[in-house]
């Protein structure tokens, strides 16, 4: 039985996507319960996998499950008051031999969805756009996926609109640092722990701490492993790096598509230029950070503390790193990115389930505990509808299909939902 419709006061712990677009929604519908939302910095952490340049935004999924959502998702993005600012429908390209393209097509058709997505010959795409693609690396693809209706958000902007949006509605914001939940004899959660000493009660908890919400959980029961999230989520990183294009060469990149490049020896993104000239790329592979938890005496992947391993470095974090992003640069554009020097990169933390699935559910050991996590590298572009449905997950009331793929212990029987930023390496091996 869940204790949220009986709450009065609602903590979320962590203000990302997950946790900001929850207390947005819980402040619009459920004036009756003060929302409260904590996070370690004044507003937005840059540290936060939700706070970043930008995003790939796109309905395109072969699993019917995500593209529903998304299908509720891009009206929103396109012209609600609130998202639609930060939302740029420049299309995406998809060179992708894994037969995503197909199966995605599939998708829209077994949903009844209506999709301007199409297939360009690799020539075609080498010509189009100023012919920033013709030096790109397509490898043995004849076709590639075109979908004009996706784009990509300014990830920090829409997050703390989205935030000031839940504070305008009455949310509570409050910085700190939760060093641990604490629970009563029988599993209750009465509240948190913060590293400052202070103590937040709160009827329900909601746990969004991204990448960081396994280790928070064993911290706080370090002896008892039935409330460790174990397998179901591992912090996992990412790569991102940056860059800035001038004179000719902006103009020519203005509003060119996202690009996501599968094919072996590329596997990347790049998103497509802001205004102001900076290109954002990311490199296609995950990695974890094994390392031994103290308390809970187990060894678990655990997102580095130092801000400098979250946010964006002017140096590459080795030569391994380096090289993995140049060749990354090349097979996206070839030639054209010659002179291009790559300013920043940055690891982007995110917690990854084995399905690529979302977490959303009540913890199995505690009523008045719910979970929201497992963004798997795919979670941002939820941000419109994502709260409205961790709500019904704490109501009670979301649809058994969800509860399927987003709950305590689920059947992973079935495709990943995002099948790309496999786990390659352990951090400190690259290091
Ligand atoms: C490189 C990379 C590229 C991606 N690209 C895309 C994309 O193009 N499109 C897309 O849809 N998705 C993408 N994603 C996935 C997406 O960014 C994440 O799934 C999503 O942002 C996760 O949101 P979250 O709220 O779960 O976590 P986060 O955004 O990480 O937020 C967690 C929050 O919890 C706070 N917190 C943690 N511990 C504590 C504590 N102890 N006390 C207080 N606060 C705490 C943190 O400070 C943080 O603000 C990408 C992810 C990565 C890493």
């Amino acid at each position: 039985m869940s204790n949220f419709n009986s709450a009065k006061t609602v903590l979320i712990v962590g203000a990302g996507n997950f946790g900001a677009a929850t207390a947005l929604y819980l402040a619009r519908h459920h004036k009756d319960k003060t929302v409260t939302l904590i996070d370690r910095t004044d507003s937005a952490n840059p540290c936060a996998a939700s706070h970043d340049i930008n995003k790939i935004v796109r309905d395109e999924y072969t699993d019917p499950l995500y593209m529903r959502l998304m299908l509720e998702a891009m009206p929103m993005w396109r012209s609600d008051e609130l998202y639609s600012p930060f939302f740029h429908q420049v299309g995406m390209l998809r060179a992708d031999p894994t037969g995503y393209g197909e199966g995605s097509l599939r998708s829209y058709q077994a949903l009844g969805a209506e999709t301007s997505a199409v297939w360009l010959s690799v020539e075609e795409v080498r010509r189009r756009w100023n012919g920033v693609f013709a030096d790109a690396h397509f490898g043995d693809l004849e076709r590639i996926m075109f979908n004009p209706g996706s784009g990509w958000a300014e990830a920090d902007h829409a997050l703390k609109a989205v935030l000031q949006a839940a504070r305008g509605e009455g949310a509570r914001y409050r910085k700190g640092v939760v060093g641990k939940l604490e629970f009563d004899p029988e599993g209750k959660c009465a509240g948190v722990l913060l590293d400052s000493g202070d103590r937040l009660a709160a009827d329900v908890v909601l746990l969004c701490a991204g990448a960081r919400t396994a280790e928070l959980l064993a911290a706080s029961q370090p002896g008892r492993p039935e409330f460790h999230l174990g397998h179901r989520v591992v912090a996992t990183g990412a790569m991102s790096f940056a860059g800035t294009l001038k004179g000719a060469q902006k103009e020519r990149f203005r509003d060119i598509p996202v690009c996501k490049n599968v094919v072996e020896g590329v596997k990347g993104e790049s998103m497509s230029m802001t205004p102001d000239g900076v290109i954002k790329f990311n490199c296609d592979m995950g990695f974890t950070n094994m390392q031994h938890h103290e308390a809970s005496h187990q060894k678990m992947s655990i997102t580095p503390d130092e801000a400098m391993y979250g946010t964006w470095q002017e140096e590459a974090f080795s030569d391994k790193f380096k090289t993995r992003a140049l060749s990354t640069m090349k097979g996206l554009y070839g030639k054209e990115m010659d002179g291009v020097e790559i300013e920043s990169y940055r690891m982007c933390w995110d917690a990854v389930t084995p399905t690529h699935d979302f977490l959303i559910t009540q913890h199995a050991q505690s009523a008045n505990l719910y979970i929201a996590t497992g963004g798997s590298f795919h979670g941002w572009k939820f941000l419109p509808v994502i709260g409205k449905y961790i709500v019904k997950m704490m109501e009670d009331t979301l649809d058994v299909e969800f509860v399927r793929r987003w709950g305590w212990d689920v059947d992973d029987d079935h495709l990943r939902a995002n099948p790309t930023y496999d786990t390659e390496f352990d951090l400190p091996v690259y290091m």
